[in-house]
């Protein structure tokens, strides 16, 4: 059955390609979304089908939709966006999602809100289950993005016990693909950037430190199993790939799908609280969701690569000056 759906930061990353997404299965969709790290060029080849609406609207002030669900995205994702205004960014989190609750609640909709492997901090437990309650600075430069993540997961369980919202908690590990920022400062996009203009590849640390990265269409496929599943089914559920790898193997692999000559130079400053190691258990997700990444690390550079190819870096306007 065709449902009315919103999705706040629906012109980003992974907001448009929900988007894109939701309406291949035949729903109605808003994007709602203030561009703050997006361009409108995300979501330009949606805005003639009759069944997609985009709304340039701050979530920090309230809104009102008849919908049948929502998902809630809208936030700086990027630790150069996130830190550039960090007062904007927890107000962001905070409000964003207690007006996306509030409207859940007048309309009966059903939520999903996209929270983050930075709620578990630096984590001391590997691979981190949804069990972990995490190892959060809440005074340093990413806590502004990590706490607010965490109230945003207490708001929506207190919507939950006390009016009976309907609520679904996913908690994203690091996603890349096509359409991300080029100057969003992820490290996905400075490597890809780096190796495609040969330039020298800017490692933080030893290069030690490791993360899983989920390519976008995995991730956008466990958000909307994760919307349909049973009423009963609240969350927090890790989504995210569970092939570790060091950000040095990173670099490799970027420089060797890319074709190119660039160095990999280590030892630049590790940014303050940079997590060491990052790795979702999914246990919880293949159980309940019926799911698994399918795409490995190296065909997903490689899609993201050639996207990064065809685009015109002098047409994009970078955010902030963090890249
Ligand atoms: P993104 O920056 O491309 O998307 C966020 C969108 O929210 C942007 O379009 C931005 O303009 C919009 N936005 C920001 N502040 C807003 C405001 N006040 N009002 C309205 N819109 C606003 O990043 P993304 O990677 O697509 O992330 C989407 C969501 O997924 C975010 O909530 C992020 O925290 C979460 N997430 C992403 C990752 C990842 O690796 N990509 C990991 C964990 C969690
Ligand atoms: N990183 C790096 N060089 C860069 C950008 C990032 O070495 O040019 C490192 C960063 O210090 C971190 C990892 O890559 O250890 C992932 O960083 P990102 O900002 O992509 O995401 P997050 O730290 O939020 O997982």
């Amino acid at each position: 059955m065709p449902k009315r759906i919103l999705v706040t930061g629906g012109a980003g990353f992974l907001g448009s390609h929900l988007c894109e997404r939701l309406l291949d299965q035949g729903h109605e969709v808003i994007a709602l979304d203030n561009l703050f790290t997006s361009q409108r060029s995300n979501i330009e080849h949606l805005l003639g089908q009759t069944r997609f609406e985009f709304v340039r609207h701050d979530v920090t002030e309230p809104f009102s939709f008849e919908v049948d669900e929502i998902y809630n995205l809208a936030c700086p994702a990027a630790p150069g966006h996130y830190q550039y205004n960090p007062i904007r960014t927890m107000k962001t989190s905070f409000m964003g999602t207690m007006h996306a609750l509030g409207l859940a609640k007048r309309v009966r909709a059903k939520i999903l809100q996209a929270s983050t492997s930075e709620v578990y901090g630096d984590p001391e437990v590997h691979p981190q289950p949804e069990s972990y309650r995490g190892l959060v600075n809440p005074i340093g430069p990413r806590a502004c993005y990590d706490e607010g993540k965490r109230a945003a997961e207490t708001l929506m369980f207190d919507y939950h016990r006390t009016h009976k919202v309907k609520i679904k908690v996913a908690r994203i590990f690091n996603t890349y693909g096509p359409r991300m920022h080029p100057f969003d400062g992820r490290v996905v996009s400075n490597f890809i950037r780096q190796a495609l203009a040969g330039e020298t590849i800017t490692m933080y640390g030893d290069g030690l430190q490791t993360r899983s990265f989920c390519y976008r269409d995995d991730l956008v496929e466990a958000m909307i199993r994760m919307m349909e599943t049973d009423d009963s089914v609240t969350g927090p559920i890790n989504i995210g790939n569970p092939d570790e790898f060091t950000i040095l193997d990173l670099a490799k692999k970027v420089v060797s799908i890319a074709g190119s000559s660039s160095k990999v130079e280590t030892g630049r400053p590790l940014p303050p609280d940079d997590p060491k190691q990052r790795c979702p258990d999914i246990s919880l997700a293949r159980k309940v969701l019926g799911w698994e990444p399918k795409i490995k690390l190296d065909a997903g550079l490689k899609k993201t690569i050639d996207w990064f190819r065809t685009v015109d870096f002098t047409g994009v306007r970078a955010p902030t000056p963090n890249y």
